[in-house]
């Protein structure tokens, strides 16, 4: 495929007309483009829009993407996380080559730059406190005061500068400022803060450092530093970018990247926000980073979502400069698109109700079901068939209403690649409840069809009671009830009913024997792929997404 074709597929946005029209006028011969995570948590599907947009535009446009971690606060961050990030990022199919790097690779060149941003007396150690600082900033519509350490001599702030780096001071005693404005129309550029002490152990760089950049002053730089022709970002960033420039103009960088910025991903009923799902998983609201229910890409993995309806999903959304509200039916949607093309059908059983087929006779018997209805290729297994089956509570009404086509006294339905059969009798226990539905069957129907032409409105599914295998099913609904849940106080709007465990389903043997983590699409249900947790004899079976837009009915 070229690469005007592959753009074409891949669909083009703004950011993609703004790096084409670079390479087409000669500003840059190649695009460079960075996935900056810090890693203080999971990549949650938020990310993997970013992903797909830096690492699909280096793809299409013949350049390269770097997996940088932005790793400036050693509070929050973890080699848990890093491993996690790299194992995503692969997992949803991209690549970063040679370009592993940190932030904190550079922490020695970011130094050297601020000492000559102090050099040249822009930059400056002030001794107030955070919260001195934070009511000397002013508000949107007043400036803010200056510091009364702003005026220190280079000498000064050199000296307390080097002594901050050396860990004289405890945290929070000092700071070094950029010395920019602070009347400012802009607060970001109301001398933001470029260096904080940290009495902290770092993952990599150990004891090393006793200050830290902030976000603000290492980002930019790094992009500098790697390169970075595009640097793409979420649009909170659109009004640091004055000063992402000034620190480009007023420090000697090997390069002159540019930012830009896209419109995150927001999904209904989901939180996006890593200290919200951090609070999730610390507050034993779910299992881990990875319960199937959670928005990051290992929760999304272990549901059975495929990486490429992910990658596809991306793609519908798109990219904008406007915030909105995607529809989680969206996702499904692509979900969907993708496992029904994939999975191969199996027949099982979450409620399972006993049919006895009073005039079977015969010792056994097999028959032929399709993997794959769209797929020949996908070939065909054989089900074995008895006297006693499983079919499903639902599908059953002893007393149903007009519209009700499936089992009830009396009607005659098809058993999915078996027999017709009609319902002759209800048997209940002591408590009236239905224990057992007695049936006959249609020898001649064999396969499904009846030779004598007449019809059934309703095909249902079933397991045979001999050979199937119990299993444990695990049902998930959205997290949050409300379409845009309070991040402030997310534990107020969380679904009780996030969960649903079926411990006594019935699948067929295939499924049991099968230990693919592949999703398959149990027939007339869903889209299920075995758990992790599965132990021999005891599988266990997540739901990846119903057949239809359920979601969408219950809103
Ligand atoms: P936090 O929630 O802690 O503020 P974050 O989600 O911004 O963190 P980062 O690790 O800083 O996490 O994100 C890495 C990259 O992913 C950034 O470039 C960020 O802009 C992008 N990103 C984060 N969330 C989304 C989202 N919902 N949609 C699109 N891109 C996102
Ligand atoms: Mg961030």
């Amino acid at each position: 495929m070229s690469v005007a074709e592959k753009i074409e597929t891949e669909g083009r946005d703004f950011i993609r007309d703004i790096v084409a029209d670079d390479l087409a006028s000669g500003r840059h011969r190649h695009v460079v483009t960075r996935f900056p995570p810090e890693p203080n948590g999971y990549l949650h599907i938020g990310h993997a829009k970013s992903i797909c947009l830096n690492f699909g535009v280096a793809r299409e446009f013949g350049g390269r993407c770097h997996l940088r971690f932005d790793d400036t606060n050693p509070t929050r961050e973890e080699q848990e996380y890093i491993d996690a990030i790299e194992e995503d990022v692969r997992w949803l199919g991209f690549d970063w080559g040679e370009h592993l790097h940190h932030a904190s690779d550079y922490f020695e060149r970011l130094y050297g730059w601020a000492e000559e941003l102090v050099r040249a007396g822009k930059a400056y150690v002030d001794d107030q406190t955070q919260e001195e600082m934070r009511l000397a900033r002013g508000t949107l519509t007043e400036a803010g005061q200056n510091s009364p350490y702003r005026d220190r001599t280079v000498a000064e702030n050199l000296d307390l500068l080097r002594r901050m780096r050396a860990g004289e001071f405890p945290n929070g005693a000092r700071v070094l400022r950029a010395r920019i404005d602070m009347g400012s129309g802009n607060i970001n550029l109301r001398d933001p803060v470029l260096y904080r002490i940290l009495h902290a152990t770092h993952p990599r760089t150990g004891d090393a450092w006793k200050i830290y950049p902030s976000y603000d002053y290492a980002h930019g730089q790094s992009d500098a530093i790697e390169g970075i022709t595009h640097s793409i970002c979420t649009l909170e960033f659109e009004d640091h970018r004055p000063l992402y420039d000034w620190f480009i103009e007023n420090l000697p960088v090997p390069s002159r990247p540019r930012q830009y910025e896209f419109a995150r991903l927001n999904l209904s009923y989901t939180v996006l926000s890593k200290r919200v799902l951090n609070a999730l998983v610390k507050g034993g609201h779910v299992s881990g980073w990875d319960d199937p229910r959670m928005p990051t890409l290992a929760g999304l993995r272990r549901r059975g979502v495929p990486a490429e309806a992910l990658r596809d999903f991306a793609r519908r959304i798109g990219v904008a400069k406007a915030n909105s509200l995607v529809d989680l039916g969206l996702l499904e949607f692509s979900i969907r698109e993708v496992l029904n093309r994939s999975a191969h059908r199996r027949m099982a059983v979450l409620r399972p109700l006993k049919v006895v087929i009073t005039n079977y006779e015969s010792a056994g018997d097999e028959l032929d079901a399709v993997n794959h209805p769209d797929d020949p290729g996908a070939g065909t297994r054989r089900v074995k068939f008895g006297r006693e089956i499983f079919i499903e509570r639902d599908d059953f009404m002893e007393n149903p209403p007009k519209k009700f086509f499936r089992l009830s006294p009396g009607t005659e339905v098809r058993l999915r690649y078996a027999y017709f059969i009609t319902c002759r009798e209800v048997v209940k226990d002591a408590a009236g409840n239905i224990t057992e539905l007695r049936c006959s069957y249609d020898p001649a129907t064999r396969g499904g069809n009846a030779p004598d032409g007449r019809k059934v409105k309703a095909t249902i599914h079933w397991v045979s009671a001999a050979d199937s295998v119990p299993a444990e099913v695990r049902l998930y609904n959205p997290l949050f009830v409300k379409p845009e849940p309070d991040v402030a106080n997310f534990a107020n709007d969380l679904n009780p009913n996030s969960l649903e465990i079926i411990t006594d389903a019935r699948i067929e043997p295939a499924l049991a024997a099968d230990n693919s983590p592949a999703p398959v699409q149990f027939e007339r249900l869903g889209y299920f792929a075995r758990d992790r947790g599965s132990a021999p004899g005891k599988p266990v079976f997540n739901r990846t997404v119903g057949l239809r837009d359920s979601y969408a009915k219950a809103t």
